[in-house]
């Protein structure tokens, strides 16, 4: 089997914990082939270019240094996560300018940086969150900025914690139209880990929406853990691989220089 995580957070996040090295470490361990530094590029409006906060060319730097450390070993991508690029699709254009291999596309904020993290969500009010946040992924899947729509439902993972269940049939049109706007533009869509080592306990998006994708005609699908910390890195992947499986796809895709690639499970 071909494992690879494509959603690694490393020191060169903000929010990030773990170093180059260590993740490399633990990947070949584990047997896998391939891993992605996919740091945030998460803007706000008072630092819409993340000025102190994401150094790109640090990055990849590092990245260059571990190549040689770990050449012929471990193929280690060079990507970025680009959050909101629907409210500040300019700097984000300027900074997939870099040469990554693989950008994800992502929404952690809406309107006035209003963190879908940091929301009290309740059961009159998380539905229409739900929505808006569909809504503003929808204007991230127009762009052409990114190679895969990260988490496609993330605030479902901060809903779960205060006991709410999101599901899809309550949004089926809008993700129809999300899925069929990322196949009719070439790209893709990740399945990310996360969901399953938080309370919500599924991957995001989850299997149903997966089947649809595929029914739909989608063909790129990638697996990321979105870990932050050394111990979740690389950590469900092989439950993702089953779940693709199950979701009717026997391959996985790669991404070099941004280019997709199609490897048979
Ligand atoms: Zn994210
Ligand atoms: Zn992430």
């Amino acid at each position: 089997m071909y494992y690879v995580d494509y959603h690694i957070h490393s020191v060169f996040s903000n929010d990030g914990f773990i170093e180059i090295d260590e993740a490399c470490d633990k990947a070949i361990a584990e047997g896998f082939a391939e891993i992605a530094f996919s740091d945030h590029f998460d803007p706000w409006a008072e630092n819409p270019d993340c000025i102190d906060v994401y150094d790109p060319k640090a990055q990849r730097a590092a990245i260059e240094t571990a190549r040689e450390k770990y050449k012929g070993k471990l193929k280690i991508l060079y990507a970025v996560e680009l959050g909101q690029s629907q409210l500040y699709p300019e700097n984000a254009s300027k900074i997939v300018q870099n040469d990554y291999d693989y950008v994800l596309g992502a929404v952690h904020s809406i309107e006035n940086d209003l963190d879908l993290a940091r929301i009290k969500y309740t059961s009159s009010n998380f539905k229409s969150y739900m929505m808006t946040s569909y809504k503003h992924i929808l204007e991230v899947a127009k762009l052409d900025l990114f190679d895969c729509l990260a988490h496609l439902d993330y605030p479902k993972r901060y809903m779960a914690l205060h006991g709410l269940r999101v599901k899809p049939c309550d949004y089926m049109d809008i993700i129809e139209e999300i899925l069929k706007t990322v196949i009719a533009n070439g790209k893709g869509i990740e399945v990310n880990c996360s969901g399953l080592r938080h309370r919500v306990n599924e991957t995001l998006p989850n299997i149903e929406i997966l089947k649809l994708y595929k029914s739909l005609g989608g063909e790129i699908i990638t697996v990321g853990s979105d870990a932050h910390r050394f111990e979740h890195a690389l950590l469900y992947i092989k439950d993702a691989y089953e779940i693709i499986k199950e979701a009717g796809f026997d391959y996985i895709t790669l991404f070099d220089k941004r280019i997709p690639k199609f490897v048979k499970f």
